[in-house]
């Protein structure tokens, strides 16, 4: 079977860079968690909420793997930009839902 150039990302290949990206997140939180509280070290409190944004966005992400609805936007149900997942894997809109979002 020839592969196209086009075709989006396969997701074994989706599912698999999600499942590093979280592994890894999850460890770097575990390593902040102890100093993670805004009167110890609020750099470290910062940090470990946006990790823990983006765990629970990749989380999302795989879910929507398991279900079948990965590659969707999740606000249109339109289908995401192939290129836009390739750079986002766990984007969960698409381009003109996410800018509706930011500029609410
Ligand atoms: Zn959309």
């Amino acid at each position: 079977m020839p592969i196209e150039t086009h075709e989006p990302v396969p997701l074994p290949d989706v599912q698999r860079e999600l499942e590093r990206q979280l592994e890894e997140r999850l460890a770097v939180l575990q390593e902040l968690e102890p100093f993670a509280l805004p009167s110890v070290d609020p750099v470290a409190y910062q940090s470990a909420a946006s990790h823990r944004i983006a765990i629970e966005q990749i989380t999302a992400a795989l879910n929507r793997i398991t279900l079948g609805t990965y590659g969707r936007c999740t606000r249109c149900g339109s289908q995401i930009a192939p290129a836009r997942l390739e750079v986002l894997p766990h984007a969960a809109a698409c381009i003109e839902c996410q800018s509706h979002a930011e500029a609410a």
